[in-house]
C-alpha cells in the first residue's frame, strides 16, 4: 500500500474499523474513504456497486459486520446471518468487479468447532460442529471466508481472511443487552462501585476461558497483514493467552477499584468452554501484540469513564 492509495475501511464507526482508520492515519495514509450507515447501506447491493464504481478504492478493509455478545447472538440469530451475509457478499463481489487490488476480510474465532483441540489452529476450520449460541453468525463468517477463497481461486482476486480473537478497547459497545463480556464487566463493576452495591452479577459459571486482544493491536496486525500476507488460508490474530471469566472479573474489579463480591448467574449460558487461538503462523511472520491485558483494560476503563456513564 502506498500512502496515497485510496483505502476503503468498511465499518469505520465500529470498534475494529475505527481502530484501523486511526492506525492508517497515524502511518500517514492520506486517502482513506469511509461511509456512515446513513450514507451507504451495505446490505443494499445496488448502492454498494454504485459506491465502488464511483470511488474505485485500491484496498478494502472489510470490518463492517453485525456483531454482538452471547445474548444478542443467541436471541437474534436471523439478523446476524442475514445482515452479515448481505454485507460481505455485496462488498466482496463489488470489490472484485471494480478492480480492487486487495481486500482483507475480518472473520472471528467463533468459526472454529466448539470442541476443537486448543489452541485453535487455522486448519481446524470445518472439522466439527459449531457452538450453538453463535452458530448463525459463525456460518455467515465461514461463508465469507469461502467466498474470498473462491474468488481467489476462480478469478485470481487478491483477498485474504484474518480471524481475530475476542476484541476490546475504546469505542466498544457497552450496552448490557448486546455487548461482549469485557465491556459488560467494566460497566457493571463501575456502576456497582459508584452505587456502593455489595455485589456484581456475572453470567454463567465463570469457568469458560477467553482470549482478549486490544483493538489497537488488531488494527496493527490487519495493516501489517495487508502487506505481509497473501494466501488463501485463513490466519489467526490473537495473543495466544487466555483467562477464565472469573479471573477477568477479578482483574476488572481490581482495575476499577471495586471490593464487592462477584456472584454468578448460572441461568445464563456459558457458551463455548474455551476459545484460544494458535498464533504461531502470525508470530512466524514477525508480528506480536504490544498491549497487555491489565494495561488495555485500564485504558478502556479510562475511555469509558471519559465518555460519561450514560
Ligand atoms: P462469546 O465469547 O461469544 O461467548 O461472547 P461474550 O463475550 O458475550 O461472552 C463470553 C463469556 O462471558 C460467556 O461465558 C458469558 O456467559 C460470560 N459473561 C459473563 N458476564 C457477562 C456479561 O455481563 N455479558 C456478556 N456478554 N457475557 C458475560
Amino acid at each position: 500500500m502506498d500512502k496515497s492509495n485510496c483505502i476503503y475501511v468498511a465499518g469505520h464507526r465500529g470498534l475494529v474499523g475505527g481502530a484501523i482508520v486511526r492506525r492508517l492515519e497515524r502511518e500517514g495514509f492520506t486517502n482513506i474513504v469511509t461511509r456512515t450507515h446513513a450514507e451507504l447501506d451495505l446490505t443494499d447491493q445496488a448502492a454498494v456497486y454504485a459506491f465502488f464504481e464511483d470511488t474505485r478504492p485500491a484496498y478494502v478493509f472489510l470490518a463492517a459486520a453485525k456483531v454482538g455478545g452471547i445474548l444478542a447472538n443467541s436471541t437474534r440469530p436471523a439478523e446476524f446471518i442475514r445482515e452479515n451475509l448481505l454485507i460481505q457478499t455485496n462488498l466482496i463481489d463489488a470489490a472484485y468487479h471494480s478492480g480492487v487490488s486487495k481486500l482483507l476480510f475480518l472473520g472471528s474465532s467463533c468459526i472454529y468447532p466448539k470442541m476443537a483441540p486448543q489452541p485453535l489452529k487455522e486448519e481446524y476450520l470445518l472439522t466439527g460442529a459449531l457452538e450453538p449460541t453463535n452458530d448463525a453468525y459463525a456460518v455467515a463468517k465461514i461463508a465469507g471466508i469461502m467466498m474470498v477463497k473462491s474468488y481467489r481461486r476462480q478469478y485470481g482476486f487478491d483477498g485474504i481472511s484474518v480471524m481475530p480473537t475476542n476484541l476490546y478497547g475504546p469505542g466498544d459497545n457497552f450496552d448490557l443487552t448486546s455487548s461482549h463480556v469485557l465491556p459488560a464487566l467494566i460497566r457493571k463493576i463501575h456502576e456497582a462501585k459508584v452505587a456502593g452495591e455489595p455485589s456484581v452479577t456475572v453470567w454463567g459459571t465463570g469457568t469458560p476461558r477467553r482470549e482478549f486482544l486490544h483493538v489497537d493491536d488488531l488494527a496493527d496486525a490487519a495493516v501489517f497483514l495487508m502487506s505481509a500476507y497473501d494466501d488463501e488460508e485463513i490466519i489467526n490474530i490473537g495473543t495466544g493467552e487466555d483467562v477464565s471469566i472469573g479471573e477477568l472479573a477479578a482483574l476488572v474489579a481490581d482495575v476499577v477499584g471495586y471490593e464487592g463480591e462477584i456472584v454468578y448467574d448460572t441461568s445464563k449460558p456459558d457458551g463455548t468452554p474455551r476459545k484460544l487461538l494458535d498464533v504461531s503462523k502470525l508470530r512466524g511472520l514477525g508480528w506480536s501484540p504490544k498491549v497487555g491485558l491489565r494495561e488495555g483494560i485500564a485504558a478502556t476503563y479510562e475511555w469509558y469513564v471519559a465518555q460519561g456513564t450514560r
